[in-house]
C-alpha cells in the first residue's frame, strides 16, 4: 500500500541490503523467522498505522486532553486505537511469549513501529510508557510483583508511567524531594509532587502503575540515595482485583505546544498520607534501575524524531510535485513560460535532498542501533555481546539528541516547502514541527545527552566502544575507496573521519588535565559532528551498495556506455530511480555536510574559552 509516512523501499533497503538482518535468522532464537514473515509484519504495521493511528492524529491535536474535577480525559479516538494496538500484539512485541509477548527481534519491531511513530506519536506515549515500566518490573520485580502488575500492563489492561521530574529536580534528578517512609509491613508511604508526567492520568485504562523515584527517609542526598517504587493509582488486592484509591492525585495537566493528545500531568503523591508504594529491586538502586527505562525511552525519542522527520519529508515531496508556481529558472525571462511544479526549482530540490539524506541517514542509524541491541542479546561469545552492548550505549545519546535536532530542521524545511500553507493547520507539517520540538527536551535534554556522551560514553570500557565504532567506519571507508564513481565524495568522508578521531583524542588528552572544561563546553558540537560522520558513513556505505546495483542493471540493460540510456532507465525502472536517489543523497551530503567537519573540529581545537569566561553581566548590559 502507498503511504505518505515512510518510504517502504528505503526501509527494505536498510533492513535487507544494508544491515542484512537475515543474519539474525541463523540464530536459534530467531530460527522460525524469515524475510517473508518480516514483510508480513511490516505490512500489518503499515495498515494499522495508516488506517487507524493516522486518522486519530489531527483529531488528537485538536481535541487534546482535558482536566475536570480531578480527572483527565484524553482524545476519544485514542481509545479505539489503543484497543487495536494491544490486540495486534504491538505493546510487548519484543518480549518473550512466556510473558505475553511475540518474541520479535528489536530491529523488526523498530521497523514496524516506524510507521506508528510517523502516524501518531502522541498516541504512542501511552503504550510506550506502559511497555517501559512493565519491563522494569519484569527485570527487577519479585515474582509477586510480576503477577500483580506486569501481566496486566503487558496485556494493555493497565498502563504505566515513569516519574522522575519535580519542580526542583529536572536535569538534576538527584535533587528530588519525594520521600518514602518505611512501614512495618515492608511497604512504603510516599509523599511528594512529580511534574510533567507523561500519561500520568487518563481515562484509557482502569489502573495506572507509576514507577516513582523517591528517597527513603535517612538515605543519603544525591542520586546515590534514590530508590524506585511501584505506585499504582488504585491499590491491588491479593486476588488481583482493584482496591482503594492510592492517594495519587492529579494536580493539573500542562497546556503544551505539541503532542497535545498525550496527557502531561502534575501528580501529588500522598496528600492525605495514604499513598503506598512497593520497593522495586533493592534500596538505593533507583537510578540504576530507572536507567533501563530511560535508555529505552531515549531510543524511542530517536524513533519519534525519525517518525516526524520521515512523515514531514514524504509530505513535502508530494506537495512539491503538485504545487505549480513560477517559471523554471532557465526560462525565467520568457513572459509566456509555463509555471512548473516547485520541485523543479533548484532551491526546493536542494532542500528536499538535504531532508532525504538526513531522514535516510537517521533511519540507518536507528535501525543499526536496534540491530546492535539484538546482537547484544544473541551473540554467542561474551566478548561479542559486550561489543554490541557497548555500541548501543555509545549510540544512545546520538540517536536521541542528533536525530531530534535534525528532525526539527527537517520539519521546518517541510513547512518552507509548503510556503504559507505550511504554516497553517489545514496542512499536517505544522503539527509535525510542534510535536517534534519536545524530543530535544525530555528524556534528558540534548545538552545533557551531549555531556553524557563526552563525559561518560567516549571513555567507557577504556574507549573500546568508540574504537569499535571507528573500526566499523574504517572498514567501510577502505571498501568504498575502491569505487571509482564515488572516489571524490568518499574522500570527504575519510577526511571527516580522521578529523573526528583527532578531536576525540584531543578530548581524551584534555580530560586527563585541567582542560576538561573544553570538552564540556563543546560537548554539543562534538555530538553533532559525531552524528554527522556516522550518518555520512551510513549514507556512503548505502551509496556504495547502490552504485554496484546500478552498474549491474546498466550492464544487463546494455546502458553501460550511454548517459542517455542510463537517464531513460531512471524513468522506466523504479529500482534504478531508487538506487540513483541513494547515490545522489550521499554525494550531496558529502559535499554539504562532511566537507565542513574538519574545519569544525579545528575550530573546537582552537580552544576558545570566551563562553566560559564572559561574565554574566555582559550578556544583558
Ligand atoms: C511534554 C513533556 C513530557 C515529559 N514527560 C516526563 C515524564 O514522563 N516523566 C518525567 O519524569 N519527566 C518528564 N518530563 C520532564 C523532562 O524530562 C524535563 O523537562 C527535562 O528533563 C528538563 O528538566 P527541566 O524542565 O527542569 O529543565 P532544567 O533542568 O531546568 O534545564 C533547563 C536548561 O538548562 C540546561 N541544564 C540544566 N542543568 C545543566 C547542566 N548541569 N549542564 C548543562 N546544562 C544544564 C538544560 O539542558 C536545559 O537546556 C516531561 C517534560 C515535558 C515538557
Amino acid at each position: 500500500m502507498g503511504n505518505l509516512l515512510v518510504n517502504t523501499r528505503d526501509q527494505q533497503f536498510v533492513l535487507f541490503e544494508q544491515l542484512g538482518i537475515d543474519k539474525l535468522f541463523e540464530y536459534e532464537k530467531y530460527a522460525d523467522l524469515s524475510k517473508d514473515m518480516v514483510q508480513m509484519m511490516l505490512n500489518e504495521a503499515e495498515k494499522l498505522a495508516v488506517n487507524l493511528l493516522l486518522l486519530a492524529y489531527a483529531e488528537g491535536d485538536k481535541d487534546g486532553c482535558t482536566f475536570k474535577d480531578g480527572n483527565v480525559t484524553i482524545p476519544a479516538s485514542f481509545h479505539e486505537a489503543f484497543k487495536k494496538y494491544v490486540e495486534a500484539g504491538w505493546l510487548c512485541s519484543t518480549e518473550s511469549p512466556d510473558v505475553g509477548g511475540q518474541g520479535l527481534p528489536i530491529i523488526v519491531t523498530t521497523a514496524c513501529l516506524e510507521f506508528m511513530f510517523a502516524a501518531n506519536f502522541a498516541f504512542l506515549t501511552y503504550p510506550g510508557l506502559t511497555h517501559g515500566s512493565a519491563h522494569l518490573i519484569e527485570q527487577y520485580g519479585t515474582e509477586e510483583q510480576k503477577k500483580k502488575y506486569m501481566y496486566n500492563m503487558y496485556g494493555g489492561k493497565w498502563t504505566g508511567t515513569m516519574c522522575l521530574t519535580e519542580p526542583g529536580a529536572g536535569s538534576d534528578v538527584g535533587a528530588l524531594k519525594t520521600s518514602a517512609k518505611r512501614l512495618p509491613d515492608g511497604t512504603f508511604s510516599l509523599t511528594g509532587t512529580k511534574i510533567f508526567i507523561s500519561c500520568g492520568d487518563h481515562d484509557l485504562a482502569e489502573n495506572i502503575v507509576h514507577a516513582v523515584l523517591a528517597r527513603i527517609e535517612g538515605d543519603p542526598p544525591g542520586t546515590a540515595g534514590i530508590s524506585i517504587f511501584i505506585v499504582p493509582k488504585y491499590k491491588v488486592k491479593d486476588n488481583g482485583s482493584l482496591g482503594d484509591f492510592n492517594d495519587v492525585r492529579t494536580g493539573n495537566i500542562e497546556h503544551k505546544m505539541g503532542i497535545k493528545g498525550s496527557a502531561t500531568c502534575t501528580l501529588n503523591f500522598g496528600d492525605e498520607g495514604h499513598c503506598i508504594g512497593e520497593l522495586l529491586g533493592k534500596e538505593r538502586q533507583g537510578m540504576r534501575i530507572m536507567f533501563l527505562m530511560m535508555n529505552a525511552s531515549r531510543l524511542e525519542v530517536g524513533m519519534q524524531s525519525l517518525g516526524h522527520a520521515t512523515a514531514a519529508y514524504e509530505h513535502a515531496v508530494q506537495y512539491a510535485k503538485e504545487r505549480i508556481q513560477g517559471a523554471p529558472i532557465w526560462d525565467m525571462k520568457n513572459p509566456d513560460a509555463k509555471a512548473v511544479p516547485i520541485i523543479q526549482h533548484p532551491d526546493i530540490k536542494r532542500k528536499l535532498l538535504w531532508m532525504k539524506a538526513h531522514v535516510e541517514g537517521i533511519r540507518a542509524l536507528i535501525y543499526f542501533t536496534g540491530f546492535c541491541m539484538d546482537m547484544a542479546k544473541i551473540a554467542t561469545a561474551e566478548q561479542e555481546r559486550e561489543k554490541w552492548h557497548g555500541l548501543v550505549e555509545l549510540l544512545t545519546p546520538v540517536c536521541k539528541a542528533y536525530s531530534s535536532e535534525k528532525a526539527q530542521m527537517i520539519c521546518s524545511y517541510a513547512i518552507d516547502v509548503y510556503g504559507g500553507y505550511g504554516y497553517c493547520s489545514e496542512y499536517p507539517v505544522e503539527q509535525y514541527f510542534r510535536d517534534c520540538k519536545i524530543a530535544s527536551i525530555y528524556e534528558g535534554t540534548n545538552g545533557i545527552q551531549a555531556l553524557d556522551l563526552v563525559g561518560r560514553k567516549l571513555g567507557q570500557r577504556k574507549g573500546a566502544d568508540v574504537m569499535n565504532l571507528f573500526g566499523e567506519m574504517n572498514a567501510s571507508i577502505l571498501k568504498l575507496k575502491r569505487l571509482d564513481d564515488l572516489k571524490r565524495h568518499v574522500a570527504y568522508l575519510e577526511e571527516a573521519y580522521y578529523a573526528l578521531i583527532d578531536l576525540t583524542m584531543h578530548f581524551a588528552q584534555l580530560g586527563k588535565s585541567a582542560g576538561f572544561l573544553m570538552p564540556v563546553l563543546n560537548a554539543t558540537p562534538y555530538l553533532e559532528i559525531l552524528g554527522d560522520v556516522i550518518i555520512g558513513h551510513f549514507l556512503m556505505q548505502a551509496a556504495g551498495m547502490a552504485d554496484e546495483k546500478l552498474n549491474a542493471i546498466y550492464k544487463e540493460r546494455g546502458a553501460e556506455e550511454s548517459k542517455a540510456k542510463k537517464r531513460a532507465l531512471i524513468h522506466e525502472d523504479p529500482d534504478v530511480a531508487f538506487y540513483y536517489g541513494k547515490t545522489s543523497a550521499a554525494r550531496y551530503y558529502a559535499v554539504d555536510v562532511l566537507s565542513t567537519v574538519k574545519a569544525r573540529c579545528e575550530a573546537i581545537k582552537f580552544g576558545e574559552r570566551v563562553p566560559i569566561e564572559m561574565p554574566e553581566e555582559s550578556f544583558t548590559c
